[in-house]
């Protein structure tokens, strides 16, 4: 089924449906691992579960003759096996996430035909990051240059538009496509005027929903909705939460993802004397939040496992 009728399903029964986003597991690890992660968070029947998508790194390795060598590494590959893995043993509808990085845009297409062949029916079009080797976001040679550009090539081939000329006519795909929005503003924006304009420009090309980036004062979500509607999108936009865990993420959530925490998080984190009572408060931080943006009606809290449920599930277990 696709997201966006998980969304008004959710709508039409004024209900606020659970989902979550795990990462692939580490290159050498079983897909158990995946699994031993998202078993403890069925019981809350989240109608899709997302599957971030992590494009190569550059290192430089010294040989023994003192040369450098340029050595490609992926720590993290298999995004559409695991999708087909998670649609196969649970009843649910897994979502991996595309990026314009990386990729050429027929690696893209590629990707999107695995995916079809494999009854994966939903996507994330994201543009990536720039990897640690470059200062800014290089798309690749043939690639595409932002999400927007990748939301286009889903829908050309929904409509059948392949690459290769020879395929015209071929078997069209149907596939529901979703993007990242920013409460806080993107970390590139100029503005966040430009921002919400971009955003919409990637609604406009067939995107069907936006999930956003973390964020841990709710006003900045419900002021980033309002700001949107007045630009005149129309989408839904789901809440992305992720539950503060360690007091090392007091500096990087906000140097990575250019997203504040607020003094009164920050206070209650540094005042912790051990690593779980970190945790715990942001647990609890989380709950409060989740708790309101229920309240204020949104149809999906989507948020960011990275890996591990433990927090997850006791944020679940207070709020579903
Ligand atoms: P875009 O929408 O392309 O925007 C990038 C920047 O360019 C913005 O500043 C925007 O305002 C601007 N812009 C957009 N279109 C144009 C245009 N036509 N002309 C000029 N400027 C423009 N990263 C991963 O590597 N893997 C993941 O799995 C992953 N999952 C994510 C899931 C969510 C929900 C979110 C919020 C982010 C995720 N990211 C992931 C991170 C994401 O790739 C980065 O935030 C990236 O820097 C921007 O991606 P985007 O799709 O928002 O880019």
């Amino acid at each position: 089924m696709k997201v966006r009728d998980h969304i008004s399903k959710a709508v039409e029964a004024h209900k606020t449906e659970f989902s979550f986003e795990i990462l692939p597991p580490l290159k050498g690890q079983n897909i158990d691992t995946i699994f031993k992660n998202i078993d403890p968070l069925m019981e809350f029947n989240p109608p899709f579960i997302d599957v971030t998508y992590h494009r190569e790194e550059y290192i430089y390795k010294e040989r023994e003759d003192g040369l450098l060598e340029k050595k490609v590494v992926r720590k993290r590959p298999g995004t559409v096996g695991i999708c087909a893995a998670i649609q196969n043993k649970y009843d649910v509808d897994a979502v991996p996430h595309v990026l314009c990085g990386g990729f050429s845009k027929e690696d893209t297409e590629n990707f999107l035909i695995d995916m079809d062949f494999l009854g994966i029916e939903n996507v994330m079009a994201l543009r990536g990051d720039a990897v640690k080797s470059e200062t800014y976001f290089k798309p690749n040679k043939n690639g595409n240059v932002y999400a927007q550009d990748l939301v286009e090539q889903i829908i050309d081939l929904n409509h059948g538009k392949y690459l290769d000329e020879d395929l015209l006519n071929s078997s069209q795909t149907d596939f529901c496509i979703g993007v990242a929005g920013y409460p806080e503003k993107h970390l590139e924006a100029p503005s966040m005027e430009s921002d919400i304009h971009f955003l919409k420009k990637k609604l406009e090309a067939g995107a069907c929903y936006v999930v956003t980036q973390m964020f841990f004062d709710n006003q900045k979500y419900f002021d980033f909705v309002e700001k949107c509607r007045a630009a005149g999108i129309t989408k839904p936009i789901i809440p992305g939460l992720k539950p503060l865990a360690t007091k090392k993420q007091l500096n990087m959530i906000p140097q990575r993802f250019s997203v504040d925490v607020p003094d009164a998080l920050v206070m209650e984190v540094v005042n912790c004397k051990t690593p779980d009572a970190v945790r715990q408060v942001g647990i609890e931080w989380c709950i409060q939040q989740s708790k309101e943006l229920k309240a204020a009606g949104v149809p999906v809290l989507h948020y960011y496992s990275m890996g591990k449920s433990d927090n997850i599930r006791q944020i679940a277990e207070a709020v579903f």
